[in-house]
């Protein structure tokens, strides 16, 4: 008998730094943002209303029907004006534009990536206190080592029963932020899985029905993920009970693998951000990866059952949702099947009215 249905949603980088943050009324000083953001406002004139609900296009309404909703939120969230050093890119946000988050109704934020400390440990501090302030959970980083490491704690309800969710995050780059105590740095080493295994091992009053590793990884702009990023999700998953992998990084989409009837999307790609097109990897073209999960039969834990997989396009720093007669959705379609095929698992295709690409598990 098949209990109580949940749907979760994961997207991959949100960046509202740099030039959205230009573009919402209140915004950091950046004279050079401001005149860049100045520029495509003189072009689309509908920037000029641009405020908290605007990143997220027609997609707010798949976040408001969902139970929980993950991010990455890929830049700082402060005022602190000082860059950490050597650095190309270095992004922040208005804390005040945190509200966007809440807009959408995102209920936990990845802060382990290679932007948070892009102002520096006090740019990073402030991030950390502007996402607990909006009541939003976070992993990854904190204002110590024990936050940093520990997972976010969920819960989904149905009625009087209540699962917990517990969200753990780390990112593989930059190397040099791995001296800093309160980011969840990780490489590939055995010292590092052995200590991975012993957290999200670690003996609980109460284990979770459900556990996600949210891992910003891999290079930029690479379709496939490497062996040791893919020897990493297994062992995740054979040895540290992860039941999801919400992977990001890479700025376009990767392939999804089913393993041992778990989950791993290697690469959400980048959900909302203000960058350049790449023609080839299409970085502007990402998806909402909408995830089922239900009770285990016996009732002990949940199961996820099937991921949906709704194409989305960013143009002029907002996110929709594609028809699925747009060639761009049929872009996606074709190349997440592909990469999932390379991966061992098939991307189902349902077309006409109930038009959409699932995987069952
Ligand atoms: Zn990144």
């Amino acid at each position: 008998m098949s209990g109580t249905r949940f749907q979760l949603n994961f997207v991959g980088d949100v960046m509202l730094g740099r030039l959205i943050d230009q573009l919402l009324p209140v915004h950091v000083h950046c004279q050079e943002d401001a005149i860049h953001a100045k520029h495509f406002v003189a072009g689309i004139p509908s920037l000029l209303d641009y405020n908290f609900k605007s990143p997220w296009g027609n997609t707010v309404p798949v976040f408001h029907s969902a139970n929980l909703n993950f991010i990455n939120l890929e830049t700082s969230a402060t005022t602190h004006a000082v860059k950490w050093p050597h650095k190309v890119f270095n992004y922040r946000m208005h804390p005040t534009n945190i509200q966007c988050l809440k807009e959408a109704r995102i209920n936990y934020a990845s802060l382990a990536n290679n932007h948070t400390l892009d102002f520096s440990e006090e740019g990073l501090l402030e991030t950390v206190r502007t996402v607990r302030n909006a009541g939003i959970s976070f992993a990854g980083a904190g204002e110590d080592r024990e936050e940093a490491v520990r997972p976010a704690i969920l819960s989904l309800q149905d009625n009087d029963k209540e699962y917990s969710v517990h969200v753990y995050s780390a990112s593989d780059h930059p190397g040099e932020w791995a001296r800093v105590p309160n980011f969840h740095f990780i490489d590939y080493l055995p010292a590092t899985r052995h200590r991975l295994k012993t957290l999200l091992m670690s003996p609980q009053a109460k284990p979770p029905d459900l556990k996600i590793f949210s891992v910003h990884w891999g290079p930029n702009y690479s379709w496939s993920p490497s062996e040791e990023i893919r020897s990493l999700a297994h062992y995740l998953i054979d040895e540290c009970g992860v039941d999801i992998i919400h992977g990001h990084s890479s700025h376009h989409i990767q392939g999804v693998e089913v393993y041992k009837q778990k989950l791993i999307i290697y690469g959400c790609g980048d959900f909302v951000d203000d960058y350049a097109i790449d023609k080839t990897y299409r970085n502007d073209l990402s998806a909402v990866w909408r995830v089922a999960v239900e009770e285990k039969e016996g009732g002990h834990g949940l199961k996820v059952r099937e991921l949906e997989v709704l194409p989305s396009r960013i143009s002029h720093f907002q996110t929709n949702l594609l028809q699925d007669h747009d060639v761009d959705y049929d872009w996606v379609r074709k190349t997440l099947r592909k990469l999932s095929e390379q991966l061992g698992t098939d991307i189902e295709e349902k077309i006409g009215k109930e038009s959409r690409m699932s995987v069952k598990l």
